[in-house]
């Protein structure tokens, strides 16, 4: 793949900014945008929850439950492709448009943790358990139920992202002072 082309997927992903006459420039991803990516995907993500699960049908419950356990049997390697494919199938009800703006941010939620390491991707405990507690509210179409466990779990992800961007400033100030 020529070098070009390469620049242009990773400015694609919003990883580099092409410039003119300057080149291939790095792009500066700050605490405040993280913040504001997060607190977008929660409203998104309870929005769309809320639009799908009254209208969610037998083949899309069949979706998720297999979303579920395809996420649960996966190797961490895999994991967050299949986190996001989990999320997503929740919203199946949704209808498109709110769908296309789920992803989006999900999209730009990973370039966070593309950039600030694995740490805020790892799915603990507290997260398998409201991912189960996420299937079972699809099966009974329970939509306030799911909403309360997204609401949570989704909080907790932002708190991690803040978490990692701040010892990652941390590491950064630090090997600037060490190289002098
Ligand atoms: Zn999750």
């Amino acid at each position: 793949m020529p070098v070009r082309e390469v620049f242009r997927l990773l400015e694609a992903e919003g990883l580099v900014e092409l410039r003119p006459h300057r080149g291939v420039v790095v792009t500066e991803l700050d605490e405040d945008e993280a913040l504001e990516i997060f607190e977008t995907r929660v409203a998104l993500e309870i929005l769309a929850v809320r639009r799908s699960f009254p209208r969610l049908t037998d083949e899309q419950v069949k979706a998720i439950e297999t979303a579920h356990e395809t996420l649960r049997n996966a190797v961490p390697k895999h994991s967050a492709d299949l986190h996001r494919d989990f999320h997503v199938s929740l919203y199946a009800g949704a209808g498109p448009r709110l769908r296309r703006l789920v992803s989006e941010q999900l999209d730009a939620a990973q370039r966070y943790h593309l950039r600030f390491g694995r740490l805020a991707m790892e799915v603990t405990q507290q997260d398998r358990d409201d991912h189960v507690s996420l299937a079972a509210a699809a099966v009974k179409r329970n939509t306030r139920e799911a909403v309360k466990i997204l609401r949570a779990h989704l909080s907790r992800g932002a708190a991690e992202i803040t978490k990692s961007i701040e010892s990652h400033k941390k590491k950064t100030a630090k090997s600037a002072v060490e190289q002098g």
